[in-house]
Order: C-alpha cells, then sequence, then structure tokens
C-alpha cells in the first residue's frame, strides 16, 4: 500500500503557536494550539515548535507519511535560506536559520516565509483564490497586512520587502502610522485608526453607544457590532474606512491588474458593511480594464488561513 503524504504547517505568533497536521487537499486533519512564550527566545521557540512537530509523527497513523513541515514567521524571511531576519515581535529573533534548526529537531523538510504571505497563499491554494492567479490578500486587524500572488506564486520582491498592502500611501499629510511614516493605509484601517475616527465623532458631540464604552478599552468589535445594531456613527465609520481601502485597492488593481482581491481579520467580520463602500470605492479608482477584472471578496479560511498557507508551502517545496 503506498503512503499518504500529509504537511505540518506551523502558524508562529507573538503569543500562541497555531500548528495543523494537513493533507495535500488542505484539510486539516489535527490541529494543536500552544502559548509560544516568545520571552524566552528563539532556541526556546524552536524547541516548542519541534515538539508539536514530533507530536503530530506520533499521533499519525501507520500509513501516513509527513512529508514536509511549513512556517509562517510575524516578520522578514530569507526564503532561499530559510533564515528569519528579523521579527518584531519575537524577542532575540535575528538571523535565526529556523530551516537547519528545524532539521536537526525533527529530521522534517522545513520552509519558511512571512505569515502574511503564507495566509496569501493559503486562501490561493485552498479558500477564497482558488482557480485564478492573479490575487492580493489583505488581512485587517491591529494592523494591515498583505500578500501578494502573481502568476500562482507568493511575489517576495527584490529583498523579500513585496505585500505590504499596509503601508501604501493613501494621503500624503495624512495621520501618523504605526511605521512613523504618514498617511498609509493602516493609519486609517487599522485599530487605530478606526478607534481615532470613533473618538473624534464622539468629541464632536455626535451621539452614540460607543460613548458607554470607556475609551480605552473600546475595540473595533465594539464598532462593528453598534453598527450592526444600526448606530448611525458606527456605521459612518465603517463606511469611511471601507472607502479608504478601496481607493488604496482600486491603485492597486491599475498597477498589477489581479482578478481577485482576498479581505480578512478580524475587522473583516464587520462584512458589507465595510466591504461594500470598499467595493464601491475600488471601482470608482480602477481603469476599465482593471474594473472588470477586479472582484473583492471575503476570505474563507479564518484564522487557519496562515497553518493551511505554511502547510501548502511545504507541500511546494516538496514539489507537489
Ligand atoms: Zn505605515
Amino acid at each position: 500500500m503506498s503512503k499518504t503524504d500529509y504537511y505540518i504547517g506551523i502558524d508562529l505568533g507573538g503569543t500562541n503557536i497555531k500548528a495543523g497536521l494537513v493533507n495535500t487537499k488542505g484539510e486539516v486533519i489535527d490541529e494543536r494550539e500552544i502559548r509560544t512564550e516568545a520571552e524566552k527566545g528563539p532556541d526556546h521557540v524552536l524547541d516548542r515548535i519541534g515538539r508539536m512537530a514530533k507530536s503530530f509523527q506520533s499521533a499519525c497513523e501507520e500509513g501516513v507519511h509527513i512529508a514536509g513541515l511549513g512556517v509562517g514567521v510575524p516578520g522578514q524571511v530569507d526564503t532561499a535560506e530559510g533564515i528569519v531576519q528579523e521579527a518584531p515581535n519575537l524577542p532575540g529573533w535575528k538571523q535565526v536559520k529556523v530551516r537547519k534548526e528545524l532539521k536537526s529537531r525533527v529530521n522534517i523538510p522545513a520552509s519558511v516565509d512571512n505569515d502574511a504571505n503564507l495566509a496569501a497563499l493559503g486562501e490561493f491554494a485552498f479558500g477564497a483564490g482558488r482557480g485564478i492567479h492573479e490575487m492580493l490578500m489583505v488581512t485587517l486587524g491591529t494592523g494591515v497586512g498583505g500578500g501578494l500572488i502573481l502568476g500562482g506564486r507568493v511575489y517576495h520582491g527584490a529583498m523579500g520587502g513585496a505585500g505590504e498592502f499596509g503601508h501604501m500611501v493613501i494621503e500624503r499629510n495624512g495621520p501618523v502610522c504605526n511605521c512613523g511614516r504618514r498617511g498609509c493605509i493602516e493609519a486609517f484601517i487599522g485599530t487605530r485608526g478606526l478607534l481615532q475616527a470613533v473618538k473624534d465623532r464622539l468629541e464632536k458631540g455626535r451621539k452614540s453607544p460607543l460613548s458607554a464604552i470607556p475609551e480605552q478599552s473600546r475595540t473595533p468589535k465594539d464598532i462593528s457590532e453598534a453598527a450592526e445594531s444600526g448606530d448611525a456613527l458606527a456605521r459612518e465609520v465603517l463606511r469611511e474606512a471601507g472607502d479608504a481601502l478601496g481607493v488604496a485597492l482600486g491603485s492597486v488593481a491599475n498597477l498589477l491588474n489581479i482578478e481577485r482581491v482576498v479581505v480578512g481579520g478580524g475587522v473583516a467580520k464587520a462584512g458589507d458593511l465595510i466591504l461594500n463602500p470598499a467595493r464601491e470605492a475600488m471601482k470608482r479608482t480602477a481603469l476599465a480594464v482593471s474594473r472588470e477584472t477586479v472582484s473583492l471578496v471575503p476570505a474563507l479560511l479564518g484564522n487557519r488561513a496562515g497553518l493551511t498557507g505554511a502547510s501548502r508551502l511545504a507541500m511546494l517545496d516538496a514539489g507537489y
């Protein structure tokens, strides 16, 4: 009997490590999550990843072969060498040889890429991006992440820095972004930008149930919930955020003539309240050819996009 190949996908975050055993259809057969314990440094984190991989190995039925392991890391990655150059949310991660270190711990071929790129690859291979070749994935959260698929592959650019959709500037003298620059899309639709938009309106005397929530504990989820229950202020904030998003997406469409934009992340759960204005602004901004080509859809894989994308990277590197 021939062996069944499975792949391990790891989504390494600053707080948690999510791991899945994935088959070649992208189905998650087994799934685990543990604390990263990032404060204990790279060796400790790599040990933890190694132990997770081994626990999958020992739980596998006879006839199953784990053919590869992929890791998504929140940072700058040298994908050719499998080295994490820098990861701001992981203390001590500078020039960490992830591929080599994991190979010595678990003896499975390991591949590494940036987590946003792998979320894009996951949606492209197994989710909302199936069947196309040119795609942008946008993740709306505290920050705004991006991953670009061109010609059916993750596009890295000259030095691995491509896909930073969140730092496309849409207003030259706009608000300061988390990156220190002005007017990036993230400064408008990242968590901080959304909450600031609520605060500005409340300070002008606008009425909203959001004023009952103390400023420091307000979240984008509160905005979505208020909007869903009909609050005009919350709806306006999401509409403007969607409009800003759509203007940036229309520019991306003009540059790359992409077929599909896939939007995921917590803030995207506001659904059409943010996506419809984004669609309108995108179509308004895009030139005729790009306008006819491009569509905007919600992500399908939720927080599994990263780990299924990581497993897909391992499959590609194994020649599958
Ligand atoms: Zn920025």
